[in-house]
């Protein structure tokens, strides 16, 4: 049976979350889309012009709309999705607010034309900021098609905030991906100035809608998950590390078929790739979660895109357990890391599944003895640090600040405030018996009352990112000038947004400009930095900008920044140290401040107690 539309009763529109719905193009693009969507549509055509600006045009070959109820589609708080507040507590739709198109007719010149299958012609209605025309009869194949032209064009300085083209469209591009990803059966078109970017058939499932965006070698690279606990089931591919990402652009996670976003479950997929991905890198996903209706509130925030779960934590022991579960069978290419959190499980990936098991309960053994990690809320920005016991490393603390690099491809070594003293003088002398590398990724230091293995690059970048902020905050982040900028290119969109933010990245000693077609070039970079790592992390920096909807805090975006570069800069896993090298890595340990943990909140450093070692051993009682 086809709904009619009906306008809700006030006392249900009282309960709807209000706020602002259309944004930006990006907001007008995800509303058509869902309404297709929610229409049934096989087929759906985005077409956009300079980055939504000048126009946005949605054609679906959905139900359509009854001629009698095209001006109620227009209307606040009209819809067919929804009539009581109790369906408002399951819904199944996308949609059901009743308020988008209302929205989008509001604010520039809209024009919607729709046609049932059985109707012989299709009638439209256009509304010109909010003035509403008469509907018509009109001519159009079956389904809708909506219309929107200069957008914000009556509240010219919400326009004037629009960022340029690329940007804006970038975010279309983005909206859209979503959405073809949930829904592989639609084919979903999308142009942008009479140009096709982006063209997916239908398909029968996701990998093949993965791999349309993707390519297939990605696909095959990914493991499959599939997990139910009580009415709730999670499924879809998770990224092998190796295809991580600087943002979290790669993470998709959706509940009932919507794009959804959930700092917990982010946190929960945080965790479960805890010691398989490089700090400030997060994992490329896409996760499903199928949560009966009633089990979830849809309708806490005005572009639906957080919702509420009745049992939150019985969904985030679901995707932390299965995912866990997916790494533990597969042969990942990870280092092995021991993490503590609830789920402390380090990852082996040459052994079999039943030796990692073993492997897994003798560090949750080790790990529930001697760390106690409590886990706040450790994602990116405004991580609480987690608290756990840690013995100091032996060095004992030196209040002078002798930074060192490691870093001997830069032949300067007087970039970093080098205060004249040499690493090795300040160490205490008995430091070099009393500590070892192993896998050249570890070191090792006998303390008073046991033993700390420490993470080499998780502790440096500490390091790198205390002395970095240091300096950033009081103006002297050293920068250097290239004699020959650097150049790298980028997409449209991305070099849009590096140079809307030059000055944010001068303050990281990075100068930046237009060299032309897609080119950027560097004029300077912060000293403590590789040349030959610029390109790398100059194409995650434009990632990092060109993260969420929500411009954040130009603080967390500096921080963030800071975290990504002292990740490149500091010694990495797999690199061989000096005894020196060692020693002053120790040395430094105690003079930032959360040494035990690198900027991500990942521990850089596990303690072994000489009684656990005695009590292993058989020699206490
Ligand atoms: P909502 O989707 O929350 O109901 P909208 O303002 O987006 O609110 O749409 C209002 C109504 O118009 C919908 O409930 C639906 O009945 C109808 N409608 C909108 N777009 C389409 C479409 N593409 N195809 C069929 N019906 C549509
Ligand atoms: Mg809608």
């Amino acid at each position: 049976m086809m709904s009619r539309i009906l306008k809700l009763e006030p006392t249900v529109v009282n309960r709807i979350a209000a706020g602002e719905v259309i944004e930006r193009p990006a907001s007008v693009v995800k509303e058509l889309l869902e309404n297709g969507i929610d229409a049934l549509a096989s087929r759906i055509k985005v077409e956009i012009r300079k980055g939504g600006k000048e126009s946005i045009r949605v054609s679906d070959n959905g139900r359509g709309i009854h001629p009698d109820d095209l001006e109620l589609a227009v209307t606040s708080h009209a819809t067919s999705k929804i009539s009581t507040s109790e369906e408002l507590f399951r819904v199944h739709t996308l949609g059901f607010r009743g308020e988008a198109l209302a929205s989008i007719a509001a604010v520039g010149r809209f024009r919607i034309q729709s046609r049932q299958k059985d109707s012989l012609a299709g009638s439209e209605i256009s509304v010109d900021c909010g003035r509403m025309e008469q509907p018509k009869p009109c001519g159009c194949p079956p389904g809708t098609m909506v219309e929107i032209e200069q957008l914000f064009m009556a509240t010219p300085v919400r326009r004037k905030f629009l960022k340029a083209d690329g940007t804006e469209f970038a975010h279309i591009a983005e909206q859209f991906l979503k959405l073809a990803l949930a829904h592989p059966r639609i084919h979903f078109e999308l142009i942008h100035n009479g140009k096709i970017v982006h063209d997916f058939p239908p398909v029968e499932n996701l990998t093949d809608r993965v791999a349309a965006i993707h390519g297939r070698e990605f696909v095959e690279e990914m493991i499959p998950i599939e997990a139910q606990s009580g009415e709730l089931r999670i499924w879809g591919y998770v990224a092998d590390p190796s295809h991580s990402k600087a943002n979290r652009k790669g993470q998709y996670l959706f509940l009932n078929g919507r794009w959804i976003q959930d700092r917990s479950l982010q946190h929960a997929l945080g965790e479960a790739y805890r010691g398989l991905l490089m700090v400030g890198r997060y994992p490329v996903t896409f996760l499903f979660l199928e949560v009966p209706a009633a089990m979830v509130d849809c309708n806490v925030h005005p572009t639906k895109i957080e919702v509420r779960f009745r049992d939150p934590q019985q969904v985030y022991r679901l995707v932390l357990s299965t995912l866990r579960k997916a790494f533990l069978a597969s042969d990942l290419h990870a280092q092995l890391q021991l993490g503590g959190t609830q789920t402390p499980a380090g990852l082996q990936p040459t052994v079999n599944p039943a030796a990692q098991a073993e492997l897994q309960r003798e560090l949750v053994d080790w790990a529930n003895n001697e760390l106690t990690i409590s886990i706040a809320n450790d994602n990116a920005r405004g991580f609480t640090p987690p608290s756990f016991a840690v013995a100091s490393a032996g060095a004992e603390a030196d209040p002078e600040d002798h930074s060192f690099r490691f870093d001997s491809a830069n032949d300067s070594s007087s970039q970093m405030s080098h205060d004249g003293r040499s690493p090795t003088s300040a160490p205490p002398t008995d430091l070099a018996l009393k500590v070892m590398q192993v896998h050249d990724c570890y070191l090792v230091v006998e303390t008073e009352n046991g033993l700390t293995v420490i993470d080499q690059h998780a502790l440096h970048e500490r390091v790198m990112f205390q002395q970095m902020r240091k300096k950033m905050e009081s103006g002297r982040l050293e920068s250097q000038k290239l004699l020959i900028p650097e150049t790298v290119d980028f997409s449209p969109e991305e070099k849009a947004k590096l140079l809307e933010n030059t000055e944010l990245l001068k303050q990281l000693g990075f100068e930046i400009s237009d060299f032309g077609g897609a080119t950027v070039a560097i004029t300077s970079h912060p000293s403590l930095l590789r040349k030959t790592d610029l390109a790398e992390i100059i194409r995650d920096l434009a990632e990092t900008f060109f993260e969420g909807g929500q411009k954040p805090a130009q603080h967390d975006i500096l921080e963030e920044l800071l975290q990504m570069m002292s990740c490149k800069a500091a010694v990495k896993a797999g690199q061989r140290l000096s005894i020196e090298e060692m020693e002053s890595l120790l040395a430094q340990r105690n003079l930032v401040d959360h040494s035990h943990h690198c900027p991500h909140g990942r521990p850089t450093a596990l303690h072994l107690s000489r009684m656990e070692l005695d009590r292993k051993f058989g020699r206490l009682g």
